[in-house]
């Protein structure tokens, strides 16, 4: 691990005054960020502790909406009643995730920014465009089974790992930014960058701008809300698939739907598609099937991971049909 300085931050100002020399990290519960200076693949000169920051809150917001401070650990967000009641997708994915321990320090903001889990981006002996631009892609050709089929490029074919950003996808979150040039709002949709040909940019956070916090929209009367993960073991282990699902049913039709997609896209990938065959229909198994069709038609696996089609079908179709009996 290279030399690198640290400060502990107790204000906003201050965190992003430390932050704003180039190749500076914030940390907050560490359990992306520590792994990978292990591994020699982040090399922040500046480590930035924000752990001390007023950004632990979960509030409701005056219109009916929710208000996530950056610093909520995982554990106490899928554990906030209001979560539970209302947004109970998030409260599944989150406890969905990776272990107790880990949940109890990982927080809104680090879940937000994990880093993709495919085994050459960790790997600082092999070519990842994503670490190092410009040196190819070790995966393409190589072990490919846990990588994406939704939103690859010639240059990377990496999957988000996160369960969280799947729901906050579904229930339609925007990310709060601070930053030198001051705040800013952005919708979940437009947060996550496709890999296209730079694929070491993720999101549109800027070097130095901070997570405050991320808010929820009202949640929607009378709505079901499933997220079903499917993964190689029961427990401590990333999503093949999975599928967040928001929906309301009026008058024997689907009123409202959101779907959304984890384990299979190189961003979370909501399923506009899927919507659009859902909206208005009669929630049956065979709607539900041609949802998933439609869901998966764009669709370009690589030599591992045909089997992602087909399982991210079930997936959706399960799913919804989890979220409508
Ligand atoms: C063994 C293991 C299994 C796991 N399994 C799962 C799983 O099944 N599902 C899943 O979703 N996740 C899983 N995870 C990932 C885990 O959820 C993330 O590591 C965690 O959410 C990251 O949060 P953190 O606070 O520890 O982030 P950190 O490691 O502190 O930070 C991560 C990144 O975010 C940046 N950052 C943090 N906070 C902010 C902020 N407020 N503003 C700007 N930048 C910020 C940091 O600079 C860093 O780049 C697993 C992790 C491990 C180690
Ligand atoms: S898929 Fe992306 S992260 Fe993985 S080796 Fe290729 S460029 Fe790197």
């Amino acid at each position: 691990m290279e030399m690198f300085t640290y400060t502990k931050a107790a204000e906003v100002p201050q965190a992003l005054q430390a932050a704003s020399q180039p190749q500076a990290k914030f940390i907050a519960g560490g359990t992306t960020l520590l792994d990978l200076m292990k591994l020699n693949v982040e090399r922040p000169n500046q480590l930035v502790d924000i752990n001390l920051l007023p950004l632990s809150q979960v509030e409701k917001l005056p219109g009916g909406g929710l208000k996530i401070g950056a610093l909520v650990r995982n554990s106490d967000l899928a554990h906030d009643p209001t979560v539970q009641s209302d947004y109970s997708v998030l409260s599944q994915a989150l406890l969905s995730g990776a272990s107790a321990q880990l949940r109890n320090m990982a927080t809104t903001g680090g879940n937000l920014l994990q880093r993709t889990r495919c085994m050459y981006f960790r790997n600082d002996a092999m070519a990842c465009n994503k670490r190092a631009p410009g040196s190819g892609c070790s995966a393409i050709e190589g072990d490919n089974r846990t990588l994406a089929i939704l939103g690859t490029s010639k240059e990377c074919i990496a999957t988000n790992p996160s369960d969280m950003n799947v729901a906050l996808t579904a229930l339609e979150a925007t990310i709060h930014i601070q930053g030198a040039k001051g705040e800013r709002a952005v919708p979940i949709g437009d947060f996550f960058l496709l890999p296209g040909s730079t694929p070491q940019r993720e999101t549109v956070l800027e070097p130095g701008e901070l997570i405050t916090f991320v808010s929820l929209p009202a949640p929607k009367a009378g709505s079901k809300q499933v997220y079903l993960k499917l993964r190689d073991r029961a427990s401590y282990e990333f999503a093949l698939s999975s599928a967040a699902i928001v929906a309301v049913i009026n008058g024997g039709k689907l009123d409202f739907v959101r779907v959304a997609l984890g384990g299979v896209g190189t961003k979370p990938w909501r399923s506009f598609e899927a919507e659009k065959v859902l909206h208005g229909k009669t929630p049956d198994e065979r709607t539900y099937r041609e949802a998933a069709e439609a869901a998966l038609r764009g669709a370009q696996p690589q030599s591992e991971n045909g089997f992602k089609v087909s399982l991210a079908k079930r997936c959706i179709t399960h799913a919804l049909t989890l979220a409508t009996v």
